[in-house]
């Protein structure tokens, strides 16, 4: 590991115990044994066992080592059936919801797919099992050069992270055969709508702070959509232009 090596003094060969962002080493990125089968558990008893069962998604989620996208702290509860709190105020969500949101999204191999939320990179890791390309837009500098050292770690060349305001999507490379959007907001941005692909579809969280409905639109026509009510989740708010101006609550 870089700037772990032993100086010629020390003879020993045992790891330090603190890694470089202060988490132990002894729990940082294990995807051995144990954590493969707390990644079994979580597909089969929150996923499978409530109707996420698409094989691609549930591959994706056996894969993904969600426990390296959760502070060094939270590691043991990686896996555990709820959001954690990730950095700035933001979380990293449950991964029940991760799953339904990915299933109803129906990502195809050959797709190109927007993210509104980056997060810790969770989602975005497991967009890039499913998809060609990903962009993934985060309005937090501080946890977009996070996700994207984690994303870049894991080798995942074609996910792409930006920062800027993602109510406004990411026109420079629309259209998009998915968008999801991480955040709660009022309405789905007139912005996301313009890019989606012929065909496309997207997923977000639309209501106030504190509940919202998962919405899903599919775009059907030049200015025609189909738009479904989906369960009801809480998510933090999307922040910007397109969305809540402030907290959420205005
Ligand atoms: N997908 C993430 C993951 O896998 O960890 C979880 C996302 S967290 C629930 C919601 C994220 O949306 C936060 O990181 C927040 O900063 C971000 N966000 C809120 N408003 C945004 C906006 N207008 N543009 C981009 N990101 C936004």
């Amino acid at each position: 590991m870089n700037g772990a090596v032993p100086n010629r003094a020390d003879r020993s060969l045992a790891p330090p115990e603190r890694a470089p962002d202060g988490g132990d080493w002894r729990i940082m990125s294990t995807d051995d044994d144990d954590n493969r089968g707390r990644r079994e558990r979580m597909v089969r008893e929150q996923l499978e066992r409530r109707g996420v069962r698409d094989a691609r998604v549930v591959a994706a989620m056996r894969k993904v080592p969600r426990e390296d996208y959760v502070p060094a702290a939270l590691r043991r509860q990686a896996f555990d059936d709820h959001a954690l709190e990730i950095a700035a105020g933001q979380t990293i969500s449950q991964p029940f919801i991760v799953g339904y949101m990915l299933q109803a999204l129906a990502i195809r191999p050959g797709d190109r797919v927007l993210e509104i939320g980056t997060g810790s990179g969770y989602n975005a890791a497991l967009l890039g099992e499913l998809a060609a390309e990903v962009i993934t837009v985060e309005r937090i500098p501080e946890l977009a050069a996070a996700a994207a050292e984690r994303l870049r770690r894991a080798g995942l060349d074609h996910v792409h992270v930006r920062i800027a305001d993602g109510t406004r999507g990411w026109r420079e490379e629309a259209p998009y055969d998915a968008i999801v959007v991480t955040a709660g907001g009022p309405d789905v941005p007139r912005s996301l709508l313009r890019q989606l692909a012929p065909n496309g579809r997207l997923v977000m969280p639309v209501g106030r702070a504190g509940e919202q409905r998962l919405v899903r639109v599919r775009r059907t026509g030049r200015e025609s959509f189909e738009r479904e009510l989906l369960t009801r989740v809480r998510f933090v708010p999307l922040i910007g232009a397109e969305g809540w101006r402030g907290d959420g609550t205005d």
